[in-house]
């Protein structure tokens, strides 16, 4: 049987517990999970591609079954270059529901083979954002039950 590979587009900056947690589960379900960074031009980014792409390769260095790829332009192009069986996303609630939805409908009329499937978040994640994260470590918060030990790390010598 052909191996299935779920296709996890974002920007992961930086990477969260939740975004962790997504994949772990992911890979019950996937045979492979290709966590896709999206190569778009973000003035209010903290961490670069790079950077961003090296820390998930980082904590998931373990796991063989996760790989890290960057694309560019059209998500539904990239996912179909790469064979994946299905994009993968993660639901917080309602808040996401709206721009999940519209997302999922636009690119299944731009490729109605790829099938878009949805995680409900597990409680304990459900108000963590990378956006959250890099707001409260700027005003020098405690993100440490948020983050991976590894991004922690980063956002403590990316921060004064
Ligand atoms: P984006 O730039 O599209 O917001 P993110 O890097 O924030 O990308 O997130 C990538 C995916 O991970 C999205 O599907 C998002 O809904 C999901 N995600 C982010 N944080 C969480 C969380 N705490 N629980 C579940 N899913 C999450």
């Amino acid at each position: 049987m052909r191996e299935t590979c779920a296709f996890y587009p974002g920007s992961f900056d930086p990477l969260t517990n939740g975004h962790v947690n997504i994949i772990q589960r992911g890979l019950r379900v996937f045979d492979r999970v290709l966590v896709a960074l999206a190569n778009n031009v973000n003035k209010n980014a903290m961490f670069t591609l790079q950077e961003r792409a090296d820390l998930v390769r980082e904590v998931f260095a373990g796991e063989s079954r996760v790989e890290v790829i960057v694309f560019e332009g059209l998500m539904v192009e990239a996912a179909r270059k790469v064979g994946a069986t299905a994009v993968l996303r993660g639901l917080r609630g309602v808040a996401d529901f709206e721009y999940e939805f519209q997302m999922a409908t636009m690119n299944n009329l731009l490729q109605p083979q790829l099938e878009t499937v949805f995680m409900m978040t597990e409680k304990s994640h459900f108000f963590v954002s990378s956006q959250l994260v890099r707001e409260v470590a700027g005003l020098g918060g405690d993100v440490e039950p948020l983050v991976p030990a590894l991004v922690l790390q980063a956002l403590r010598k990316r921060l004064p």
